[in-house]
């Protein structure tokens, strides 16, 4: 009987060590945490998770075996975008959409943006608001059903009756309805807590907040608060009790400070912050995450005759404009900042576009990549799996073909991306 044993355990460690692995031999490798950047470097890539980073270009041991040829490529971990949208993405007929789109067709669309987010080089995505397809959409990445980024989601964002998340906004009477809770629509501290109990028994990860107007919704006011500081604490402690964060849309600085106060745990987009501001973000431990690219784009459409309707126009115009030079005062003063792009308000796949725009703000491109890798990590409770590569980490690694930190740029054009051990784009 011993014997027997002897020889399971003799069989197990020889099957074991003949599971296939992927040796990848980088060229130049960034080690985000300690800011530097590695030359020829193997990575051994055994079921989902990085096994071991060796010096030189190691010979695979076994014929099962792969080797990836990244010899002329800069390698990095998987990025992470904290603000997308998977379930639409912008077109002049937006506002339409609605009217004619079953969840059948929002939820095909949203698996083509999903893959082209993959092909960018974002293996990680918090999506901050949708209708709920975005829920189905992280499951089906999950299951292995589509190809796709992993998905942290906020299920519905929620809002206040005519703020930026109400649904019906701009609607004639009778189409107007009136949503409450369920629809992710509050008013006072019972509807708040009832809101965030319906995203979690809808599956959402993270709660999504429209602290103050918005650009994109069809309504007058882009930046007043529009929550009482009381509602805002009321969804904090209910999603904490549910293990959840909370996401702050705001631009203005007044709403800014009451979602601080009451506990968020990210700004969206901050585009008016004050200095005063800043320094509570840095009390508060709360992260920026800047959105630049969504400022850009909405302040360059804004000036084609058509694209938006007329109420939008003048917001996108003036807050547009002014996110990326908030975004050089917030890293002046050290506010923490996280990567996130708004991904859906610009199309699917140029999240990269938002490094260079970082960068060109002040940020060396190390830091850059940082936001978009640990930081974020962090702040989604995956720092030990996700925004690095080193051993007994999740094998979410990509490559571009410049180094990065010389040609920030680079980060554009990813040309090779693995997910758990997956190659997904090579
Ligand atoms: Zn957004």
């Amino acid at each position: 009987m011993k014997n027997f044993y002897i020889l399971l355990t003799v069989l197990f460690i020889s099957f074991g060590s003949l599971a296939q692995k992927t040796y990848l031999h980088c060229g130049k490798l960034v080690d985000v945490k300690n800011e530097k950047v590695l030359s020829q470097k193997t990575i051994i890539v055994s079921g989902t998770k990085i096994e071991a980073i060796e010096n030189g270009y190691l010979t695979a041991k076994n014929e099962q075996d792969t080797t990836i040829d990244l010899k002329d490529k800069t390698v990095l971990p998987g990025l992470i975008d904290m603000h997308v949208h998977l379930e639409g993405e912008t077109s002049p007929d937006n506002y339409l959409k609605p009217f004619t789109l079953n969840e059948a067709d929002v939820a095909l669309n949203a698996v083509g943006y999903a893959y082209k987010t993959l092909m960018a080089g974002f293996t990680t995505v918090r999506d901050l608001g949708g209708s709920g397809v975005n829920v189905a959409l992280r499951n089906a990445v999950n299951n292995g059903k589509i190809t796709g980024p992993r998905i942290f989601t906020a299920e519905k964002a929620l809002g206040t009756t005519g703020g930026h998340a109400d649904p019906t906004n701009g609607r004639k009477r009778n189409l107007m309805d009136d949503p409450g809770p369920k629809e992710g629509v509050v008013n006072g501290t019972d509807d708040a807590k009832k809101a965030v109990r319906q995203r979690y028994k809808n599956g959402a990860d993270w709660i999504k907040i429209t602290a103050t107007g918005g650009v994109l919704s069809v309504a007058k006011n882009s930046k007043n608060p529009q929550f009482t500081e009381e509602e805002i604490k009321a969804i904090v402690t209910t999603a904490q009790d549910y293990d959840m964060q909370v996401a702050a849309h705001a631009h203005g600085d007044d709403g800014m400070q009451r979602a601080i106060r009451a506990g968020v745990k990210t700004i969206e987009h901050g585009t008016l912050m004050s200095n005063e501001t800043m320094e509570l973000m840095k009390q508060h431990d709360a992260y920026l995450v800047p959105t630049i690219s969504a400022g850009k784009y909405v302040a360059e459409k804004a000036k084609v005759d058509g694209y938006y309707p007329a109420i939008i126009v003048p917001k996108a115009l003036e807050i547009g404009s002014q996110i990326q030079d908030m975004f050089r005062r917030a890293y002046k003063k050290g506010v923490s900042i996280a990567f996130g792009t708004d991904a859906g308000v610009f199309p699917h796949g140029d999240n990269g576009k938002e490094f260079g725009y970082m960068v060109e703000a002040g940020m060396p491109a190390i830091e850059a990549l940082q936001s978009a890798t640990i930081t974020s990590a962090k702040l989604l409770g995956q720092e030990s799996n996700l925004g690095q590569l080193q051993p007994g980490y999740l094998a979410d690694i990509i490559a571009v073909k410049d180094d990065p930190t010389q040609n920030i740029k680079t980060m554009e054009n990813v040309v090779f991306v693995m997910k758990e051990g997956i190659v997904e784009k090579d």
